[in-house]
């Protein structure tokens, strides 16, 4: 199932995107799905006449994991952690497909890094790895959009993957997927930047969701964002970045400079 929050005009509200031919509609439910199953309103939409955003607001935080592919770790220079390196992005960043992500004025070299997002379904800690699904609501497609520059000076990433915008979302949560062992790509204009398989993670979404939640109680729409392959590079204000993920869909945003 996927799983979409959007507006048609007034209050955002959640819909699940079915298909009609070859016509994408958005079928209208009650509330958030994540707190109360999914309701059918009755109200259908033609998914080009709504704007489609974030398909979730993270409850409390947006945890990520660096340097989870090989490849990626070597371009900058890093060594392949023995363990996941965890940090974390405010949900203050999280925007949605097609929105603006802002060129910070503190910083000359924004990078856009693709990444698989997990949305956890339940509040959950030391959850043993054989039993995350349970924890999993879906998944989607991110952007963990980085200053890399401040990145190198800071040391800490608080700032460098702080921004608001600096964490696209979308452009629905897949509720039944597999994905271990997705393509993922990412587009910057019609250049191909970054193309990998999750396969390819050093530790698989099971093995991080175990970690993540023997550190940290995880929320309801809290998302993780796992990684992201080799590839990375700056974007510049009027590029569009598109991430791609095999079974789920694309996430686009265009940059747009501050002032
Ligand atoms: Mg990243």
């Amino acid at each position: 199932m996927r799983i979409a929050r959007f507006t048609a005009g007034e209050e955002p509200g959640f819909g699940v995107i079915e298909s009609s031919g070859s016509q994408q509609i958005i079928a209208e439910i009650v509330g958030d799905p994540l707190y109360q199953g999914v309701e059918f309103t009755g109200q259908r939409f033609e998914l080009d006449a709504v704007r489609l955003l974030a398909p979730v607001i993270p409850r409390s935080k947006v945890v990520c994991v660096g340097r989870n592919y090989v490849d990626h770790a070597a371009e900058l220079g890093n060594d392949v952690p023995d363990e996941p390196l965890l940090f974390l992005k405010p949900n203050t960043s999280v925007i949605g497909p097609g929105d603006p992500i802002v060129y910070p004025r503190q910083s000359s070299d924004v990078h856009y890094e693709g990444e698989l997002a997990v949305v956890i379904g339940r509040i959950c800690r030391d959850v043993p790895v054989d039993r995350t699904a349970d924890v999993i609501y879906g998944y989607t497609v991110g952007n963990d959009v980085t200053a890399r520059d401040l990145q190198k000076q800071d040391v800490q990433f608080t700032r460098a993957k702080g921004f608001d915008t600096f964490c696209p979302l979308g452009p629905w949560i897949e509720t039944d997927l597999d994905v271990s062992d997705l393509a993922i790509t990412t587009d910057l204009g019609d250049q191909e930047r970054q193309s990998a398989r999750t396969s390819q993670m050093i530790f698989d979404v099971p093995t991080i969701i175990a970690y993540v939640t023997s550190v940290m109680t995880l929320l309801p729409g809290d998302v993780v964002l796992t990684g992201t392959p080799a590839g990375v590079g700056p974007m510049q204000p009027g590029d569009e970045v598109a991430v791609t993920i095999e079974g789920i869909g694309t996430l686009d945003n265009k940059v747009v400079s501050r002032d």
